[in-house]
């Protein structure tokens, strides 16, 4: 059994304007501290539209090491919606 705890309420609204987000999966820019810009794909998250804001679950940031890193570009990705045939 998968525990659905990583995915944003679609009733979610931006915290800082409101805004409807879209819950989809992206392909995303961060840049960190050290001002490296690092490429991340196909990440689950939710994207405020008026304001540009990516939200993505804390654990996944934490695992990928993002946790200085500020999100620089997000596109919904969606050549990653159908897996290949397992
Ligand atoms: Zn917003």
């Amino acid at each position: 059994m998968h525990e659905p705890v990583r995915e944003p309420r679609s009733s979610e609204n931006c915290r800082f304007c409101g805004g409807d987000l879209l819950t989809s999966v992206f392909d995303t820019a961060f840049r960190d501290t050290t001002a490296d810009e690092r490429l991340f794909f196909a990440i689950p998250g939710a994207l405020c539209i008026p304001c540009r804001q990516l939200y993505v679950d804390q654990q996944l940031i934490g695992i990928l090491g993002l946790s200085d890193a500020r999100c620089t570009f997000a596109i919904e990705s969606d050549r990653v919606l159908r897996s290949p045939a397992a």
